[in-house]
């Protein structure tokens, strides 16, 4: 049976992960438990709490322990949860095994089965990707007939279906969807809501002897842990990379107060899985004509405005969109981007480049940027130098060119240089103290390979 659960916490306290840490353990007895998944929905959705994160897992047990085994996940929800938060609705869906038994993930065959995986797939895709109403997951949990529980209202299936879909195409074709990995550690009850202690120099060290197979544990540049929330929720801390080694090689380095237990996620975080990304230009065009608030996009177009800094140290520039319907975007760094936005301050009208961010108002919130082709026909014209002298020569009135009064020169036309572009092409990105938890670090594009031009925030 695969269980997703989702909107347990509030901005108060509780973890979701929490939840599934503890519900992990308590049903080892009942049979093996997988590996637990923790799903990043869409960043950007009106109706979220903190990290719109969701999980789910699988456990392998006997039909007649079915309902004793949901009866605890039921119990543990409705003890864990933060209900009395006016946000936080509760939701968890079960998927028995009859159905994971009748789907066969990349079968062959055009059958009902294929189509069921189908129907999961686009939900967990739109759960990242777009908006989705509850009626949307009631519906398919009624057609394939899954068993789901609610407290208060139901919007946390959205969320515990997103997750268990994920789980149900994972465990057929593990490579499907890129996936990363975090190791979280909670805290003890009784330090919950108190300021954490983490020994900041051992974090340094497990980041030394890990990175890059770990990422998004310390931010170099702006001399920040970014591994441990600010809130008052039960995580002490979370590891996050690619290789389960090297985390737990980290996690053993790290020195800090006592934990109450530990657990590993298979996750869809440092993936970008939340982008929409045109890949001709026939769908660009769609694309940018459908813009809409609230989802995230990667596009080209071209610089149209110088970038200037406004109120609150937030650097925008206009963008021209490549696509067919030509239309005009902003593009915003905010402010706690830190050092990305001097890389935002060297552009200049008429660089080609593509932006990803979410966007809302007309405005992409940059994430990352490409600077494809940087435009080298920016000139400035300054008063001719005096031969005699040396120095710049002074106007002669309109429209009578340039004289230095020392020396009795003249010259009818303005000096024109050509600007040095102080910056490269290649890909950029915010630093991990602003990047979003399903944002995908450039330090994994790197690591694949294929791209050179990539400028690493460390
Ligand atoms: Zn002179």
């Amino acid at each position: 049976m695969i269980i997703g659960i989702d909107d347990t916490d509030s901005i108060e306290g509780m973890c979701t992960t929490y939840l599934c840490a503890v519900l992990v353990a308590e049903l080892k007895i009942y049979g093996e438990v997988s590996t637990p998944r923790l799903v990043r929905l869409n960043p950007c959705v009106p109706f979220k709490t903190r990290g719109n994160g969701a999980v789910s897992f699988e456990i392998n047990v006997a039909l007649e322990r079915v309902e004793e085994v949901k009866e605890v996940v039921k119990a543990r929800v409705s003890e864990l949860s933060e209900v009395q938060a006016e946000g936080t609705n509760p939701g968890v869906v079960f998927i028995h095994d009859n159905f994971l038994r009748t789907v066969r993930i990349g079968g062959e065959s055009e059958t009902a089965e294929n189509e069921c995986i189908e129907i999961l797939e686009n939900f967990y895709e739109t759960a990242v990707r777009g908006i989705l109403r509850v009626e949307q997951a009631c519906e398919i949990i009624s057609k394939l007939q899954f068993d789901y529980f609610v407290l208060k209202k139901k919007r946390g299936l959205i969320g515990a279906l997103a997750a268990a879909s994920f789980l149900v195409i994972q465990r057929g074709k593990p490579d499907y969807y890129d996936s990363t990995f975090e190791l979280v550690a909670y805290r003890l009850r009784e330090r919950w809501g108190t300021s954490r202690f983490i020994e900041e120099s051992s974090v340094w060290k497990a980041d030394e002897d890990t990175y890059p197979l770990t990422w998004d544990t310390v931010d170099i540049e702006n001399n920040r842990l970014v591994l441990a929330p600010h809130s008052p929720c039960p995580v002490l801390f979370g590891i996050r990379g690619d290789s389960v080694d090297a985390i737990y090689k980290a996690y053993r380095v790290i020195r800090a107060e006592p934990v109450e237990r530990e657990m590993l996620f298979i996750t869809n975080q440092g993936t970008d899985s939340h982008l929409i990304t045109a890949t001709c230009e026939e769908t660009e065009a769609e694309a940018e004509a459908e813009l809409q608030d609230y989802l995230s996009y990667v596009l080209t177009g071209v610089v149209a405005s110088d970038p200037r800094t406004i109120d609150g140290g937030h650097v925008v520039f206009a963008l021209t969109l490549a696509g067919k319907t030509g239309g005009h975007i902003e593009c915003i760094a905010y402010e706690p981007t830190k050092g990305f936005r001097n890389i935002i301050r060297k552009l200049c009208s008429g660089d080609k480049v593509t932006v990803y961010g979410s966007f809302k108002n007309r405005t992409i919130n940059l994430e990352k940027i490409e600077l494809r082709e940087l435009n080298v026909d920016i000139k400035i014209e300054k008063n001719p130098v005096c031969e005699g002298c040396g120095k710049r020569m002074k106007s002669a009135g309109r429209s009578q060119g340039y004289r230095c009064k020392r020396c009795k020169t003249h010259c009818s036309e303005k000096e024109v240089q050509i600007v040095a572009r102080e910056v490269e092409t290649g890909l950029y990105e915010v630093p991990a103290v602003a990047r979003r938890h399903i944002a995908k670090p450039l330090i994994r594009v790197w690591m694949e390979g294929g791209i050179t031009n990539i400028h690493l925030s460390r």
